[in-house]
């Protein structure tokens, strides 16, 4: 899976930001720069999101 804006690499973690912040569902994926870009963050913030969903539990950050 590559990113649909830049069109690097995504990691497992990307997709699974990707759909937190778009939907579940979504076709669509991007990369932590171009998620903080659409979503007026960081990706210092974007990583804390995933370190908190990791230990919430949430299956897509396995
Ligand atoms: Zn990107």
């Amino acid at each position: 899976m590559n990113c649909a804006q830049c069109g690097k690499a995504l990691t497992r973690d990307e997709e699974g930001l990707s759909r937190k912040l778009i939907n579940r569902g979504t076709k669509v994926f991007y990369c932590l720069d171009c998620l903080a870009q659409m979503n007026r963050t960081d990706r210092e913030t974007l990583l804390g999101m995933i370190e908190r969903f990791r230990q919430a539990g949430c299956t897509l950050f396995l």
